[in-house]
């Protein structure tokens, strides 16, 4: 298993309970991969590179966090709060006395920030969206912006309900994100059952539960681990007309021979080992050129008096911050995930004076939306990952069929795992450990 990221973890786990002994070999030093933490000096803590949610959607995610004890790391909520800077809030709920279909309609009736019409309307679109036939043979791949478009959704709507949902969920704006990826989102999260929109927040640092939690249960199943160990090559074969992998060679210039191997790493690792193993037509057989990537800031912010009453998130509108979370109730810590962030700030200019203006102008976001001036940030950090998801472009969503190979099978003894492998996910948790699962059993 090469990555020990939720993928190969997953992949790992799986192969365990099917009796095999996994060996997870990762380039770090912890487990988690993306879910990951980092210290943060002045406060004298770990942070996490980025608030991570899970739904109640996210259903083997939620499983293998049952199976390994870590659901203990995680509180529930039902009630998703969305604030806008007009000082209103309104909270987004299921209703169980409803059909699974019409369950979040009472909510969406009831939001403040639209005119009736406009919340009747963003019902029907969301009923209609889900049944789209986006893969239609000849038909041009559409992005959420020409769909929106094409059915005269005014620029207030956006701003109120489409644009933070399609941010928050796929991290990337309306005009790069393929239809069919947040259709995904909306099929999975308000009509796929009762509970998908259900918030599982981490209550303690990533790190925790990814790598301190989980090396206990998995090395009782029987799976081992190397860390510090970058896989650089692959030795392979052909064996009648198809590939077989003789060997792994990491950058440290050991090499390891086993039966059967997962490779777990994101989608341009993936593209570099194969290019330099001299199997590059399989690289572009994956199309692996096409996965770009989209980038999440995360603003970390100690604040000089505690905000949301009590509660633990919630989604902030008309500003360049989409999801507010409560850390540390006791020391007023708060993160606020920028999705997208490229589009604030080009990559470049993440920098120091960048990262200052960043947590002015959402210090100035949150005194608009809590009616709270002055709010002072007693200490403020923020953290940037360029590569946090793939971005969810038709380029990757344009056909059902990601790739022309089964998961488990990318060489005659080997199998690829990772949030970009499921043709019809976006990068999230979940699609990392679905694509594991499958890529343990598959392969063994
Ligand atoms: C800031 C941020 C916020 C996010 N928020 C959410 C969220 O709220 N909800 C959600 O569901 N998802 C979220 N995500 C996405 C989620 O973290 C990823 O989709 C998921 O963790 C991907 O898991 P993975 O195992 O496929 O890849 P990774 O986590 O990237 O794991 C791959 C592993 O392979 C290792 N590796 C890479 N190359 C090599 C090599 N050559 N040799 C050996 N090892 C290698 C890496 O070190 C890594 O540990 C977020 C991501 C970020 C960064």
């Amino acid at each position: 298993m090469i990555g020990g990221g939720l993928a190969g973890i997953a992949a790992a786990e799986t192969a365990a309970r099917q009796g095999r002994q996994p060996v997870i070999f990762e380039r770090a030093s912890v487990l988690g991969g993306r879910a990951a933490s980092l210290p943060e000096p002045v406060r004298k803590v770990w942070i996490d590179n980025g608030q991570h949610l899970l739904l109640g959607c996210c259903t083997e995610m939620l499983a293998l966090n049952r199976r390994l004890g870590l659901d203990r790391f995680f509180q529930q909520t039902d009630t998703l709060p969305f604030y806008n800077v007009q000082n209103q809030c309104w909270n987004l709920s299921a209703s169980r006395l409803l059909p699974v279909s019409l369950q979040f309609l009472p909510a969406l009736l009831t939001m403040p920030f639209l005119p009736f019409s406009e919340r009747l309307k963003t019902g029907y679109l969301l009923q209609k969206l889900v049944k789209e036939d986006f893969f239609r043979a000849n038909l041009p791949a559409k992005t959420v912006a020409d769909w929106l478009r094409q059915h005269w959704v005014p620029q207030k709507t956006r701003d109120s309900f489409w644009d933070p949902l399609i941010l928050s969920a796929l991290s990337e704006t309306a005009d790069h994100t393929a239809a069919a990826a947040l259709q995904k989102v909306v099929r999975d999260v308000f009509f796929a059952g009762r509970g998908g929109m259900t918030l599982h927040l981490p209550i303690v640092p990533l790190r925790e539960i990814y790598h301190d939690a989980v090396l206990n249960p998995l090395t009782k199943l029987g799976i081992s681990f190397r860390f510090f160990k970058r896989l650089r090559r692959l030795h392979w074969e052909k064996k009648n007309s198809a590939v077989e992998i003789t060997a792994v060679e990491f950058s440290d210039g050991s090499t390891e021979q086993f039966d059967d191997y997962v490779f777990a790493v994101p989608a341009f690792a993936l593209w570099k080992v194969l290019n330099d193993s001299g199997l590059s037509d399989t690289a572009e057989r994956l199309g692996l050129n096409r996965f770009e990537p989209g980038s999440i800031s995360t603003v970390h912010l100690w604040l000089d008096r505690p905000l949301l009453n009590g509660r633990k998130c919630g989604v902030l509108l008309g500003g360049d911050g989409q999801f507010l979370c409560c850390c540390k109730e006791s020391d007023h810590y708060y993160t606020v995930v920028v999705s997208a962030s490229h589009r604030i700030l080009p990559d470049a200019e993440m920098t120091a004076s960048g990262s200052r203006m960043l947590v002015e102008r959402i210090l100035e976001q949150l005194r608009a939306v809590f009616g709270c001036s002055p709010l002072r940030a007693v200490h403020a950090r923020v953290t940037v990952r360029f590569d946090a998801v793939f971005s969810p472009g038709i380029s990757v969503f344009a056909n059902r069929e990601r790739f022309d190979v089964p998961v488990g099978r990318l060489f005659s003894n080997a199998g690829i795992a990772g949030d970009w492998v499921l043709p019809d996910y976006p990068a999230t948790l979940e699609s990392a450990v679905r694509s594991g699962n499958l890529a343990g059993k598959d392969r063994f």
